[in-house]
């Protein structure tokens, strides 16, 4: 089975060697042209579609099922290049992962270790930039920054992490949790490159800056929810405050990232402790609106194992623990020239396994 068959169908942007965007659906190793299907499919962009609302997102989804059942024309990948599949408006990255913000504790705060205070009673997150957002594929330039006291230059800790990210489709304001599904359209792998230590020195008190700002990178493909089976969150407790209940669905998400082409840790989302939901409630509570074409992203996923952890942070426990590739190379945080791609599976819908993609970049000097 095809992890994109006709249950998964995800949306890109792609065009031909001097062509003009399309939308497309991927099927098996080739994309589908919407563009006969006119209308919102005949845009160069997924926006106007993820405008429309949830009405339209399933009768575009009925028209496009029919469509590639009919035998539409397949264009090869090999053929193709893939854009950014939506303009992307204000991005936002949580910090959801209790393995993960625990092991962060442990690692940048020997001396406090536990969860910040606030982190059972709220989705923390910060406010990323969106003019940095990059397709899967664009090359990473390693950034610089202040590594400390008095010194300057390119980030020596340079990382990665793996993260769902959720695409805003309807604008709005004070979503409740239960408007989850009328105002999010789909889901995308996202890689939060992290420069650790331009981080560990700028991030307190208001949170990481240019340690993240300079790349975020995200797959080309966007898996519509409803092309996603969900099922319910798990107790949390205490119990969150009115406003960030129901929970909202989880979705059993499992990601991998490969270092080089060895694959080194396979976190699995279904461990996360807020829902997108949550996320999205929150964010929008205290009146702020989200527009057509957000991103919000989960915070790194982490596992309770090693081998699950959603950054190298944490699978190097800072660089004092190496891990070595399958080339024999050890590797504490990036080098030049290094590929990482994290990609994922998910139950679909329909029962089967389907794909949701990879996002993928190497690091230039
Ligand atoms: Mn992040």
């Amino acid at each position: 089975m095809s992890l994109y068959g006709i249950e998964n169908l995800p949306y890109g942007v792609f065009s031909r060697p001097r062509g003009e965007r399309r939308l497309g659906v991927r099927l098996g190793s080739s994309v589908v042209d919407l563009s006969p299907l006119g209308g919102l499919l005949a845009a160069p962009t997924l926006n106007p579609l993820l405008a429309a609302g949830r009405a339209q997102w399933t009768a575009a989804r009925a028209a496009i099922t029919e469509f590639v059942s009919r035998g539409a024309d397949r264009i090869p990948l090999s053929d193709v290049t893939l854009h950014l599949p939506f303009e992307v408006a204000d991005y936002t990255d949580f910090y959801s992962s209790e393995h993960h913000a625990r092991n962060v504790s442990a690692i940048l705060r020997p001396e406090a270790p536990d969860l910040p205070p606030a982190w059972r009673h709220l989705p923390i997150g910060y406010h990323g930039r969106s003019s940095t957002v990059v397709v899967s594929g664009t090359p990473i330039l390693r950034p610089h920054g202040q590594l400390g006291d008095g010194e300057f230059g390119p980030c020596r800790r340079l990382d990665v992490e793996a993260e769902v990210g959720f695409v805003v489709g309807v604008p709005g304001r004070r979503i409740a949790t239960t408007g989850f599904e009328e105002h999010v359209f789909g889901i995308t792998l996202v890689n939060d490159w992290s420069a650790r230590d331009i981080q560990a020195w700028e991030y307190r008190p208001l949170g990481p800056f240019l340690a993240k700002s300079f790349a975020t990178s995200v797959s080309p493909w966007v898996v519509p929810l409803a092309a996603l089976a969900s099922r319910e969150h798990q107790p949390q407790d205490p119990p969150p405050l009115p406003y960030l209940q129901p929970p909202g669905p989880a979705f059993d998400l499992r990601l991998s990232i490969d270092w080089n082409d060895t694959r080194v840790s396979s976190p699995p989302f279904a461990s996360m402790y807020w829902t997108a939901a949550q996320q999205l409630a929150h964010l929008t509570s205290n009146g702020a609106d989200v527009r057509t074409g957000d991103l919000f992203a989960s915070g790194t996923v982490s596992g309770p194992e090693r081998d699950q952890v959603g950054s190298f942070l944490e699978l190097t426990w800072n660089g004092a623990e190496p891990v070595k590739l399958s080339d024999g190379s050890l590797r504490g945080f990036l080098a030049d020239g290094d590929k990482v791609t994290i990609s994922g599976t998910a139950i679909g819908a329909a029962g089967v396994e389907i794909g949701l993609g990879e996002v993928t970049g190497t690091i230039l000097a």
